[in-house]
């Protein structure tokens, strides 16, 4: 008692810049994307964010059907770009049916406090996503989290979770491409372990949607598991160039979500410009042009890979267009960042609490309309830094 908001809460974020944890929001210098920077930061990996057939798209939407759509999906909300964009993503995903949110975040929330409760268990991997980690605790479920990736783990959890609670139903959550690390899950191994146990598994496939597979459909596309995944979930807000997320999967799942996803039903839908960007970048997705993208997305991911594994002398095969720097301090990470900041390349440092203390890190990220030189620019100043040898 005693001190007022303002007070509190300017002593707590004293506290975070003592500790280098400050966060800000800043612009680029020219308030758009500036051509004197290289960034490394974007999640656009196919450089669809400023793509003019996606503006066009969203203009004609707006002439149509005006910015806002006014009301929440059940409430009128709902207007044709909405329906053409989930059927889109349905015949894209091959999945029975699917359902769009207004973001990933608010999809993730939504679908997994929809489809387990109190009574139920979900078993996380370590690494997964915040918007999964708060969508499991908003779900009331008793959680249990597994180490990353550990698949001897997540086994002795479903056969605990089948003896000390027959009843429940399991939901197993995990990433295709984890967002801070650029790894993927080992999904075959995971849905022979759910299907075993007979859990449902949910993928989120945030960083591998337009990255992973034929037509970018994503790693359960890839492995050809998508009919043995009972949830998929998607941003449109990465490689799509747009805003919002989606879920596919069974019929009675999607309309279990209208009926009683909270993030869905309470929330007005998404603008029908942003639903119009969306749809064209789905369709898009199945053009020559996206391939030739993704071919150059994954020819500059191995040609950094290359150039950073000849620095470390090791081989370095990155499985998607997320590449960690390990710093393993708060200090290290801001200072390369800040040092590669000064030489117009923008890599953003990744700290406490968006990764583990002790695993700080420079996250880069690639996009298809980074330049062959652009990359090699990147590992010099990395190497100049000595980010690049060999962690002990
Ligand atoms: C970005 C992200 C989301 C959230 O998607 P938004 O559309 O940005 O809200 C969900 N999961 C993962 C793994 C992500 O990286």
């Amino acid at each position: 008692m005693g001190s007022s908001i303002e007070s509190h809460l300017k002593k707590k974020l004293e506290d975070l810049d003592e500790a280098g944890l400050l966060r800000k929001l800043t612009l680029p210098k020219s308030g758009g994307p500036d051509p004197e920077t290289a960034q490394f930061s974007s999640n656009d990996y196919l450089g669809l964010a400023h793509a003019p057939f996606l503006q066009e798209a969203a203009i004609a939407a707006i002439e149509k059907y005006g910015t806002g759509a006014g009301a929440s999906r059940l409430l009128r909300g709902t207007l044709p770009p909405h329906e053409e964009l989930e059927a889109a993503i349905s015949l894209w995903k091959r999945a029975e049916a699917s359902l769009v949110f207004t973001s990933g975040y608010a999809a993730a929330l939504g679908t997994i406090s929809a489809a387990v409760g109190k009574n139920d268990v979900v078993l996380l991997d370590k690494l997964c996503h915040a918007s999964l980690i708060d969508g499991a605790r908003l779900s009331g479920a008793l959680i249990r989290v597994f180490p990353h990736n550990n698949m001897r783990k997540l086994g002795a959890l479903l056969e605990w979770a089948s003896h000390t609670r027959p009843d429940a139903r399991v939901l197993v959550l995990t990433e295709s491409v984890f967002s801070m690390d650029g790894d993927c899950s080992p999904l075959a191994e995971i849905v022979q372990l759910k299907e075993k146990y007979g859990a449902w598994l949910m993928l989120d496939e945030a960083h591998a949607v337009g990255v992973i597979g034929e037509q970018g459909r994503g790693l359960a596309h890839a492995l050809n598991l998508s009919g043995r995944i009972e949830i998929q979930l998607g941003t449109l807000s990465k490689a799509l160039g747009g805003c919002g997320g989606y879920v596919c999967g069974s019929k009675p799942l999607i309309d279990w979500l209208v009926n009683k996803s909270r993030s869905f039903v309470y929330s007005t839908a998404p603008s029908p410009a942003s639903a119009a960007v969306s749809l064209a970048a789905i369709q898009w997705l199945s053009s020559n042009q996206a391939s030739e993208r993704r071919a150059n997305l994954w020819k500059n991911i191995k040609h950094f890979g290359s150039l950073i594994g000849s620095l470390r002398k090791m081989h370095i095969e990155p499985e998607s267009a997320i590449i960690p720097i390990r710093a393993n301090s708060t200090e290290t990470a801001n200072h390369w960042s800040s040092c590669l900041q000064e030489q117009g390349i923008f890599v953003p440092a990744i700290r406490y609490p968006t990764v583990a203390k002790g695993t700080e890190r420079l996250r880069v990220t690639l996009s298809s309309n980074h330049s062959q030189q652009q990359i090699t620019r990147l590992c010099d100043a990395l190497a100049q830094l000595s980010a690049l040898l060999p962690t002990a």
